[in-house]
């Protein structure tokens, strides 16, 4: 999951859904969540708004959530933030860690609440992520080889998105982490998950 940094708002609406375009230039197009790479992300409620409704157009409440991690699994049943750990506040990347099977261990109660809460392990994430994965660990023997450039590789990071699989991989490359750390590709990236021990590694 990775670690965003939250910009402020510049602007006030009514309809929470509006704020669309602003999470969009804020985060890029990938869920908050599982991080796949979708251009129909809804506008999420941290907090739910059914549940804290003064919340619902608040910035710092928001933020870009796939269908399924919203709407099939998470939807209102978290009440607060309390228990869980979110992408706009804590460290992510330091408690869950990205295993070579596409599955996400989660490293404290409150990853593997967050984990649950999100569906992070259905199938369907599970197999999304082995596909980044697959394609991650074939470039990265290519780039290591010298065969492939990291500037194609990083076209294939954005398409497929699921950056925490990118850099788990990538840990290793530096001229690939400034490509994966560059706003331009992947927006709103925290970097305090550049700190040795925030940084989970998938050795091939
Ligand atoms: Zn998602």
């Amino acid at each position: 999951m990775r670690p965003l940094s939250r910009g402020p708002s510049t602007k006030k609406y009514k309809d929470y859904k509006r704020y669309h375009k602003d999470l969009l230039r804020s985060y890029g197009p990938f869920c908050a969540y599982c991080e796949k790479k979708d251009y129909d992300l809804d506008v999420e409620h941290v907090e739910p708004k059914s549940v804290v409704p003064a919340k619902t157009t608040d910035w710092n409440n928001l933020l870009l959530g796939c269908v399924n991690c919203n709407r099939d699994f998470k939807k209102s049943w978290n009440k607060s933030r309390s228990g869980y750990i979110f992408p706009d506040l804590n460290e992510t990347f330091k408690v869950f860690h990205y295993r070579t099977n596409g599955t996400i261990s989660a490293v404290t109660a409150a990853a593997v609440a967050t984990r649950k809460l999100c569906g992070l392990n259905r199938p369907a994430a599970i197999s999304n992520r082995q596909d980044a994965l697959k394609r991650a660990i074939d470039t990265k023997r290519e780039v290591l080889a010298g065969t492939r450039r990291p500037e194609d590789v990083i076209v294939w990071a954005v398409t497929l998105g699921h950056w925490s699989v990118w850099v788990s991989v990538y840990h290793d490359v530096p001229a690939m982490m400034t490509l994966l750390c560059d706003h331009q590709h992947f927006p709103g990236t925290r970097m305090t998950f550049l700190h040795p021990v925030n940084r989970p590694r998938i050795k091939i």
